[in-house]
């Protein structure tokens, strides 16, 4: 199946989430015994070091326990085959972990340079985003009493006032103007020199997609845009949140770029833009890399895609 929203990266995910099976404690216990597990110290998954078969993410029960893994907020990624995958937090940092030829490697870069199967990366996103979620709501947000995992990490309940929390996914729209044979790229003042990118920002509440990307796009560079169509989805665990990607067709071209976000907003060619994707620009600018659901959006408009 090609479905747009798994050509980027972390959307892609072999697991089975079994999410039935996480109300019931013995269930999860005897699948702890002979899971296998993704360990993170801070945000950063560990991997075992090796050419062959390369850095491996995955753990058995024996060494997470070595490790001092904290089996008490293991979470429940999923079953791959007839094997249960948790993420668990390890306390230490790279030099506990050197001498066992360990590395920390951070999730971006996993993703970037392709350590793990793309299969494998969707799960590692779920892992850091629930994770990193556990470790910042400790504390009831109605009456501030400590909170308890429960549901094998997809929820936290007050003991005190009886809430529970879930997990939360913040939608973030990131949209190509399209201009007939031109689109619009902007770069943000923390990009690497020469990388041009699609505009980007949060949903916010009480809005559709389609107005986020019209808002968005006119307070980021002045344009305004009318129809909004879909493209795909990306998990992006930094820490949680849902890329959306959509093209806009664009009713004005004057740019006057909002200085506090964008350094920099350029309408391009398509022929450009295909130069940009394989970094044969003749001033040696470039777009994100293919992980990125801004490259695959940028490749679907080169590539004549219908897009309206
Ligand atoms: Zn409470």
């Amino acid at each position: 199946m090609d479905e747009r929203s798994q050509r980027s990266g972390y959307s892609r995910s072999r697991l089975d989430r079994t999410a039935n099976r996480r109300g019931d404690p013995a269930w999860i216990a005897q699948a702890l015994r002979s899971a296998r597990f993704l360990l993170f110290s801070g945000d950063r998954p560990l991997f075992r070091i090796s050419d062959n078969p390369g850095p491996d993410p995955l753990f058995d029960a024996g060494t997470a326990q070595r490790f001092d893994a904290g089996m008490d907020r293991a979470v429940f990624l999923g079953l791959d085959g007839d094997t249960a995958l948790f993420a668990a937090p390890v306390p230490g940092d790279e030099t506990t972990f050197d001498a066992e030829g360990i590395k920390l490697i951070d999730v971006r870069s996993v993703a970037v340079q392709g350590l793990v199967a793309p299969a494998l990366l969707g799960p590692v996103a779920q892992a850091k985003s629930l994770l990193d979620w556990h470790a910042r709501h400790g504390y009831c947000a109605r009456c501030g009493a400590s909170t308890r995992m429960a549901d094998a990490g997809y929820r936290r309940d007050c003991p005190s006032c009886g809430a529970s929390h879930f997990p939360r996914t913040d939608p973030v729209v990131i949209m190509l103007p399209v201009d007939g044979a031109d689109c619009l790229l902007a770069r943000a003042p923390r990009f690497q020199p020469g990388m041009y990118s699609a505009l980007a920002g949060f949903v916010e509440p009480g809005e559709t997609l389609e107005d986020a990307v019209r808002r968005e796009v006119k307070e980021e560079t002045a344009v305004d845009v009318d129809r909004v169509t879909y493209h795909s989805s990306q998990p992006w665990p930094f820490p949680s949140s849902l890329m959306i990607g959509c093209f806009a067709r664009a009713v004005s071209r004057d740019l006057d770029p909002d200085p506090r976000e964008i350094a920099d907003a350029r309408w391009f060619s398509r022929t450009e833009i295909g130069e940009m994707l394989n970094h044969r620009h003749p001033d040696g600018l470039f777009a994100p890399p293919s992980m990125a659901i801004a490259h695959q959006l940028l490749k679907s408009y080169v590539a004549g895609e219908t897009i309206f």
